[in-house]
């Protein structure tokens, strides 16, 4: 299985309630989680992130979409 892409670290970190499809999605990146320690790293740095800009914004859309533009940075710098 390829790495988890970006899109869904962000997707999974920001879920609000759990649809069918989203419990398959979190389902594949969790068995993926498990065997990776790279995505691990980086779904970790992304909570951290996602976390902090829920106390700072006003809306979990607000917070989501600045992870988005945030998270590209941070993983960039290898965090
Ligand atoms: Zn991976």
């Amino acid at each position: 299985m390829e790495h988890v892409s970006v899109e869904k670290i962000i997707e999974f970190v920001s879920l609000d309630r759990l649809s069918e499809s989203d419990l398959a999605m979190t389902r594949e990146v969790n068995t993926h989680l498990c065997d990776c320690a790279d995505c691990r790293r980086r779904v970790r740095a992304a909570q951290a992130l996602y976390d902090a800009l829920l106390t700072e914004c006003k809306t979990r859309e607000s917070a989501r979409q600045r992870l988005g533009s945030e998270l590209g940075e941070t993983l960039e710098r290898g965090i």
